[in-house]
């Protein structure tokens, strides 16, 4: 079983310590011939969404990651991974992939003093740590889309189907779960 990471731009680096620190096998996605390589499930890291998106297009990876996605590949997005997942961004007309039913606003907590962290319970997982960096929330979320949590009373965890979306960063901290409960995913 093997991970791809997107690593074109953005936090990779910290979500291949968490799989390392796992024993799961990873590669990553740099170009599109990397696409070759066999991969049973996708992490989109978080950092520039505008950026990650013009540089997947300009690598032609976009349509076959996306293809990838619509096919059923697990996939975990965070921070920008989720906007590069959403469906809709309520403050942004560039949709990238559109396979998560929901609407995100992007740089929802203000640009400069939206970083922080907090401690708020994930279904499924328990409370685990949230480090939060311009981060997004998801507005709200089509039937269908289940809620993993809330902070302040917004959405900032989602599952659709094989889509686990956060706001937060989990690569960020000491805590492992997350991506524990994505390789379980991934073991379907
Ligand atoms: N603000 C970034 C964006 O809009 C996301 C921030 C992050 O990934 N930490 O793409």
């Amino acid at each position: 079983m093997r991970v791809a990471v997107l690593a074109v731009q953005g936090a990779f680096a910290e979500h291949e310590q968490m799989l390392d620190r796992l024993g799961a096998d990873y590669v990553e996605l740099r170009k599109k011939e990397d696409l070759d390589r066999d991969f049973d499930g996708l992490i989109l890291p978080g950092g520039e969404s505008t950026v990650q998106g013009k540089l997947l297009r300009e690598l032609d990876m976009f349509d076959p990651l996306k293809g990838r996605i619509e096919e059923g590949l697990p996939v975990l997005g965070t921070c920008a991974g989720l906007i590069l997942l959403a469906r809709r961004l309520c403050n942004d007309g560039r949709i990238h992939f559109g396979t998560l039913p929901v609407a995100v606003k992007r740089n929802a907590y203000g640009r400069q003093l939206g970083s922080f962290y907090t401690r708020e319970k994930v279904k499924g997982v328990g409370v685990v740590p949230m480090t939060f960096i311009r981060a997004p929330y998801i507005e709200s979320a089509e039937e269908g889309v289940e809620v993993l949590s809330r902070v302040d009373g917004h959405i900032v965890a989602v599952r659709y189907q094989n889509q686990l979306a956060l706001s937060f960063h989990p690569e960020l901290d000491e805590d492992l779960r997350i991506h524990g409960c994505f390789l379980g995913m991934m073991k379907g």
